[in-house]
């Protein structure tokens, strides 16, 4: 049997057509994308996957140039014709089918269409909600069908790289229990047995880990994970993530595959080689330097310094109560700064107070060392010095400093970094990858505003993360000094991914969930499969996750990942082409046991 290229009503695809094909009969068949009408004329530009040919219906063949007269956009139509080269001056250089057309001998409708919802073109002015609810016709414009096939490239060139290192494709249930990554699960009320329910999987993560101990070796699947969050800015409930997980190795292993793989999908399906081993700055050295754990280091410089030393003496009030109370003074310099105008200035005070920032100071350099600011009757010279020197300003920079809790300042700098390189143009092309290694075991509950168990302390990866091995019999000692095995891989100030070697040691797994406050009881009742797992032969493992969407997002350059997804949900979670979700049925409820509360009052 042979398998036709275009399916057997085509000869060809549209957008494949050339001069070489000059003479040839063809079959076409597409979408209209534009149809113009001269009467005894008529063009036609036929739309496929392939792209775009201009069909003509000449006055000589009746029957086409009646059915071109009939047809409208994004009719389906079945074109046969000859392929002839553009006469002289119709040469259309923009169009890679620009230097031909096709003469049609016969134009036959498939399929009528209704008024497109707006135009099939990449430059569109219309609302995400009308594209989304009308995403099949959405989905046809140019730039969304080239968005789909370098997602497809993209996956198989990940899936040719697992496969060659070893690394076995296996499913995870979606019916599952809880994981644990941090959000709320999504819960499936179960029919069968009434009064419970399945959750969705936030990853498959409990499931790669007992692939281990199973003996798989090396995992990867290709997943669709579910976290029940308040959507943020770029997030959707439902993604994918490239989940791997390996035995027998360390961390070394795991950061050389993912390497692999991120080059092989950016080399083959960009053209772009990216240079390895990726940059390692440990998670310390990420939030002291650039005030964040996924810094973009397409920003060169603009690094921040800490001048806690500088004012460790200092009578300007602010300053002085925040190191008192063990806070920090963080500074920026920005080159050529000294220009903003005072307006400017007064913008970026109310930008950190945006943030939540109780202000922000700011200076400009002046020839001699001296410094310009509102602040400066308040500092000394020495601190003046001391401040020029730390942050490597010069005449003509501005700098400017923030105070508070260390982690508020830096990240506050850190957020000013990112600004001000956007604002400046101070971001360089192309893409910067890094890994963030040696991360904090824990994290305060306050700071992360969620929590695993029920004590102050919340891991910052999950509870399944190997603390490193000069941890391992004291991390709750000291449990904000505690470093684990994990690391995020971070593009252009994206984390793409994250992951951990991982407890492989049932005993030290349980002291975790005890230290989290997850009582013995609580843990066997949530994670009692994984404790048995680990009871029986588990293998050192270890493992990573990587966000497709946001992959591709960055391959595609899009600027939200609700356009490198097929079918998204918009900020709020709703799908508006089926309008999930919906009202339950009552017999649904019925059958599953359940009576819904009265909805809860807005707000
Ligand atoms: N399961 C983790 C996550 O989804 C990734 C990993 O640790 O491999 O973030």
């Amino acid at each position: 049997m042979t398998i036709t290229p275009y399916g057997s009503l085509r000869s060809h695809g549209a957008g494949t057509l050339r001069l070489d094909d000059v003479d040839t009969e063809v079959a076409l068949a597409g979408w209209v994308a534009t149809r113009r009408d001269h009467g005894g004329v008529a063009f036609l530009d036929l739309r496929d996957r392939s792209g775009l040919v201009q069909v003509v219906a000449d006055p000589e063949v009746s029957a086409a140039l009646e059915a071109a007269h009939r047809v409208r956009t994004e009719w389906v139509v079945r074109v046969t014709g000859t392929v002839r080269a553009r006469p002289e001056g119709m040469v259309n250089d923009k169009l890679a089918t620009g230097q031909i057309e096709v003469a049609a001998h016969d134009i036959e409708v498939l399929s009528e269409a209704a008024t497109p919802p707006f135009p099939v073109e990449d430059t569109i002015e219309v609302s995400e909600e009308l594209r989304l609810a009308h995403r099949y016709v959405d989905l046809r414009r140019p730039r969304m069908a080239e968005i789909l096939t370098l997602r497809s490239r993209a996956t198989s060139v990940i899936r040719r790289v697992m496969e060659e290192h070893g690394f076995l494709d296996v499913e995870t249930p979606m019916l599952t229990r809880a994981t644990p990554e941090g959000a709320r699960d999504f819960l499936v009320p179960s029919r069968l047995q009434p009064g419970e329910s399945y959750a969705l999987p936030q990853s498959p993560q409990l499931f790669k880990q007992l692939l281990m101990v199973a003996g798989v070796e090396r995992y990867y699947q290709i997943a669709r994970c579910f976290r029940d969050e308040n959507l943020r800015a770029d997030r959707q409930p439902e993604f994918t993530q490239l989940d791997v997980e390996l035995s027998f190795g360390d961390q070394e292993d795991v950061l050389g595959i993912t390497e692999e793989v991120l080059v092989a999908a950016w080399r083959e399906t960009l053209g772009v080689e990216v240079a390895t081993p990726f940059p390692r700055l440990t998670y310390a050295e990420a939030m002291a330097r650039f005030g964040s754990d996924k810094p973009d280091l397409r920003i060169d410089g603009l690094e921040l310094a800490d001048l806690d030393a500088v004012f460790a003496d200092t009578e300007v009030g602010v300053f002085k109560g925040v190191l008192a109370s063990g806070g920090s003074v963080v500074a920026l310099a920005l080159p050529g700064g000294g220009s903003l105008t005072r307006k400017r200035f007064d913008d970026l005070v109310e930008w950190a107070k945006r943030r939540g920032a109780k202000g922000l100071a700011w200076g400009v350099v002046e020839d001699g060392g001296t410094l310009r600011s509102p602040l400066s009757k308040f500092m000394s010279d020495a601190e003046v010095a001391g401040l020029i020197q730390t942050t490597g300003a010069v005449p003509g920079d501005a700098v400017f400093f923030g105070a508070g809790p260390t982690s508020f300042a830096r990240e506050l700098m850190g957020a000013l970094r990112n600004h001000l390189a956007a604002e400046h143009d101070l971001i360089g092309e192309g893409f910067a990858f890094c890994w963030v290694v040696d991360a904090p075991m824990f994290e305060p509950v306050e700071d992360r505003g969620e929590a695993v168990g029920t004590t102050a302390w919340t891991p910052v990866h999950h509870p399944f993360t190997a603390p490193t091995s000069e941890w391992i019999d004291g991390f709750e000692q000291a449990p904000g000094e505690a470093r684990s095995n994990a690391y995020d891989v971070v593009c252009n100030g994206y984390e793409l991914g994250g992951g951990s070697i991982r407890i492989h040691d049932r005993e030290v797994q349980a002291r975790v969930f005890r230290f989290l406050g997850i009582s013995d009881e609580v843990a066997e009742e949530r994670f009692g499969f994984l404790l048995r797992g680990l009871s029986h032969g588990a293998p050192p493992h270890g493992g990573i996750a990587l966000g497709l969407d946001r992959l591709v997002m960055l391959l595609a350059d899009a600027t939200s990942i609700r356009d490198v997804i097929a079918f998204p949900k918009t900020q709020s979670g709703s799908c508006p082409l089926t309008d999930a979700p919906a009202p339950y049925e009552p017999t649904a409820l019925r059958d599953v046991g359940l009576r819904l509360l009265p909805a809860p009052a807005a707000g």
